[in-house]
């Protein structure tokens, strides 16, 4: 079986060609950062305009490196939302026209499914269910991953996601778009006990996240002048850890049996976060799973993962007029967590 997979959810334009056998036969990311980096964070009609303008000449070029055409394909998976509908819209346009000429068959992604069955991308071996901490740019959620298209959401953020998070701190710090690893980086040189930043929603019975406060506190702490930039950034990225590890044991003991313990999104690339899991994991007995670096950010092998999956599971093709979504939950039965708007 051979996958077309296609994301254009952000700001990265990416095309793949994945295998059942978890093989990528050609990847292509087209990252829009030089683009959005003067206005600190994503421009929407910019990032639209920038997909409809690569999108084509990336897939012809993974066509291409593979050496295949299009019907060599078994099917064509684009991301469909959540998202910014402008570039979702290019990249399941341009899904549909190839679907179409090719007579083949069209999955319509869920960017968090992609995020959620990329471990599987990575590690054979890993079964459902698993737990699943999903940390990325606009999301920050705990799921149990129970086979494809079957997720349950026990925890979401009430606030902002970790990766705004990371990125709302890096603004602070004039560490510039996108933050996350500046922010990573910066820390290394930093005492993460420097700063005294609080835990918010540590300890609570459920176990959901928040992060705006925290954010506001290492604004506070900046301002005060009493600190460098490196003790700010690792004493932000403690406090955020000690909050997903807190939030995430809380979680697991709730949970049912789990096969392992799996995080990941862009900040699943975070080696401190991926540690500090990595010994959660083993005070449950659970092996800890995370996706190799370039599988954690954006990509559209995971795109084309989350088809394979389709596919093999027996999915039926989602139909041509299928209309893009900029809001979509992976698990619609889910409670909005309290105070949340999402
Ligand atoms: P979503 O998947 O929720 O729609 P998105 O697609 O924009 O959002 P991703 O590409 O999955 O998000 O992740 C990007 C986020 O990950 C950004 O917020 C970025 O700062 C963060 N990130 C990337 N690398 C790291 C890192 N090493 N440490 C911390 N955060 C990181
Ligand atoms: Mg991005
Ligand atoms: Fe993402």
């Amino acid at each position: 079986t051979l996958v077309l997979g296609i994301e254009s959810s952000c700001d990265e334009t990416a095309a793949a060609l994945v295998t059942d056998g978890r093989v990528i036969l050609a990847q292509a990311i087209a990252s829009q950062e030089a683009e959005h980096a003067p206005y600190g964070g994503v421009v929407p009609e910019i990032a639209a305009r920038a997909h409809a303008e690569r999108l084509a000449p990336l897939i012809a070029r993974v066509l291409d490196e593979a050496g295949v055409t299009l019907a060599d394909c078994d099917a064509v998976a684009a991301t469909a939302g959540p998202g910014l509908i402008g570039g979702v819209m290019v990249g399941l346009v341009s899904a549909k026209a190839l679907a179409m000429a090719s007579d083949r068959p069209l999955f319509a992604i869920n960017h968090l499914e992609g995020h959620a069955l990329s471990p599987r991308l990575a590690d054979a071996s890993l079964a459902y269910p698993y737990a699943l901490l999903l940390v990325s740019g606009g999301h920050c959620q705990i799921l149990r991953v129970e086979g494809v298209g079957k997720y349950r959401r026990l925890a979401t953020t009430i606030d902002d996601a970790l990766g705004e998070a990371f990125d709302k701190t890096a603004k602070i710090l004039g560490l510039g778009y996108p933050g996350g690893p500046a922010v990573e980086k910066l820390a290394l040189e930093g005492n993460p006990k420097a700063v005294p930043l609080p835990r918010p929603l540590k300890g609570r019975p459920e176990p959901h996240f928040s992060f705006a406060g925290l954010k506001s506190a290492v604004l506070r702490a900046k301002e005060s002048g009493q600190y460098s930039d490196a003790d700010l950034a690792a004493s932000f990225q403690q406090a955020a850890l000690d909050c997903i590890l807190d939030r995430t044991r809380r979680a697991l003991a709730e949970m049912g049996e789990v096969t392992a313990l799996v995080v990941a999104g862009g900040v699943a690339a975070n080696r401190t976060v991926r540690a500090g899991l990595e010994g959660l994991a083993a005070e449950f007995a659970l092996p800890f799973t995370a996706p190799p670096l370039p599988l954690c950010t954006d990509n559209a092998a995971m795109i084309a993962w989350a088809g394979v999956e389709r596919l093999a599971a027996c999915f039926p093709a989602d139909p041509l007029d299928f209309q893009a979504r900029p809001r979509w939950p992976l698990d619609p039965d889910a409670e909005p967590a309290r105070g949340a708007g999402v």
